[in-house]
């Protein structure tokens, strides 16, 4: 769409108000609503002025005044808002210098795809985020939140609790067994359904939608690929349909990586190619039907993981879900069908569908800015041909600490995740695409906004382990 045919888009669809939305540093969507007849196609040019001072990490108060750049692709009807309205992705702009903004996560995807570009690689690089996620406040799930606190093993038992229940919860998914069976058993399918009504009726393409592994209400619902400015867009429209559709229903969703203990987390696996002239760059005929370029792309992952996983898991949380035995990936390593390694390889026939799954991110994370920290950690292999070493084909779970000795591992916690960025991010820095400033505003933010605070709060476990010392 053009800003002329958004104009007429909004017409045709009695929109009464312009929703201007933009994705803030820390990864949470921020909005501001104006009277349809405060638009016009000029806005697209001009602009609107907002506070940069209130957003998180962003600007100091002395320089508080920012602009929003709708852009005309993104146009949709919001359908969450009672009286019709157009919605907006925007773009952040310094209004003196009119450049996009470095803190600007829309801005880093952008800088990203234009950089591949410039390297002659790929053209395209595509991204097929698998975010998953817990609704809660069913009343048969309403105790597994109290049990994450104080069970120091709930994995005991197929029912998942060592204590009685009430009232009857005949129904409830047996204990890591929500992996998918039919209503009753799985409650939430009409809910689910609904989602995926919604979604699609923004555009979006929805692929496959089920209840997931945890007992405690886990779902999962993909979408197609994109390139990764789209996908950064669709990632947020995602989290913001599925939240507002459980809301109106009366649940509640988290994306939080790792809401409950004992139970499986949520991860968000990151399938990715790169492609040229309409052409998948990944397909090959070496381990798992790869090309020499797709293991260059596992080579620099694996490098910089640890650095990466600043952005691709970027919650104190997100390292509770990194732990060996629930299906989140915590050592290291490459193979072919195999959903202990940190990588895995899928099963396709395909040429077209040939990608590598990386499975560390999870759903705490802003998509911008992990799609491109992604997406520079392959380009940064390619470019410097690191090989991944061979492939690790064995249950990594059941290895012994001897064989483990050399796998290396992802970051342990956020704050190692922190440090690992801080030492390794060059790879980041080519074409401007990250900039010295916003790597070091994100360890400066995340250590003290997350990493401080949740370190100095005593938690509920340690009275269990220190009240009688
Ligand atoms: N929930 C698992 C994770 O944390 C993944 C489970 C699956 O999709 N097979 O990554
Ligand atoms: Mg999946
Ligand atoms: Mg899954
Ligand atoms: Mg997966």
């Amino acid at each position: 769409m053009t800003p002329k045919d958004v104009v007429a888009f909004a017409a045709e669809n009695k929109c009464q108000m312009v929703d201007y939305k933009f994705l803030d540093f820390v990864g949470i969507w921020q909005h501001f609503s104006t009277p349809i007849s405060e638009f016009s196609e000029e806005i697209f040019e001009e602009g609107v002025g907002f506070d940069g001072s209130s957003i998180r990490g962003w600007q100091p108060i002395h320089n508080s005044d920012m602009l929003i750049m709708p852009d005309a692709l993104t146009a949709k009807v919001d359908p969450f808002v009672q009286v019709p309205t157009l919605s907006l992705i925007c773009n952040i702009i310094d209004p003196i210098t009119r450049e996009g903004y470095t803190r600007d996560p829309r801005f880093v995807a952008k800088k990203a795809e234009a950089y591949l570009k410039s390297t002659g690689i790929a053209d395209t690089a595509y991204f097929g985020p698998e975010p998953e996620f817990f609704i809660f406040d069913d009343v048969r799930y309403a105790s597994s939140a109290n049990e994450s606190f104080y069970s120091v093993d709930s994995s005991e038992g197929i029912w998942n609790t060592g204590r009685e229940e009430f009232p009857n919860l005949g129904y409830k998914p047996r204990h890591k067994e929500g992996y998918f069976p039919c209503a009753p058993t799985d409650s939430l399918i009409d809910l689910r359904n609904e989602m995926v009504q919604v979604l699609q009726s923004v555009g979006m393409r929805i692929e496959a939608s089920h209840h997931e592994v945890a007992t405690g209400g886990q779902c999962e619902i993909d979408m197609r690929f994109d390139s990764l400015v789209s996908m950064g867009d669709t990632l947020q429209w995602f989290k913001y349909i599925i939240k507002n559709v459980a809301i109106r229903n009366g649940k509640t969703v988290t994306f939080m990586p790792k809401p409950l203990y004992g139970d499986n987390g949520s991860g968000m696996h990151c399938h990715q190619s790169l492609w040229k002239d309409g052409q998948n760059l990944f397909a090959g005929d070496g381990y798992g039907g790869l090309s020499k370029m797709a293991m260059y792309y596992i080579g620099g992952i694996m490098k910089h993981a640890k650095a990466l996983c600043a952005f691709t898991n970027p919650s104190t949380n997100s390292y509770k879900r990194l732990v060996p035995g629930f299906e989140a990936p915590v050592n290291l390593a490459y193979s072919n069908r195999n959903r202990s390694a940190s990588l895995r390889i899928p099963v396709t026939n395909n040429p077209k569908s040939k990608r590598v799954e990386y499975r560390t991110p999870d759903p705490s994370c802003n998509g911008y800015l992990a799609f491109s920290a992604m997406l520079m950690a392959g380009l940064d292999g390619i470019e410097n041909k690191i090989d991944p070493g061979e492939p690790l084909d064995k249950d990594i779970y059941g290895l012994s600490p001897e064989e483990l000795k050399d796998i290396p591992n992802v970051a342990g916690t956020l704050q190692e995740a922190l440090e690992a960025l801080r030492e390794d991010h060059a790879f980041l820095l080519k074409g401007d695409v990250f900039t010295e400033d916003l790597i070091e505003k994100w360890i400066e933010y995340k250590t003290e906004a997350e990493v401080n605070p949740v370190r100095m709060r005593p938690v509920p476990l340690e009275f269990a382990l220190y009240f009688d010392c």
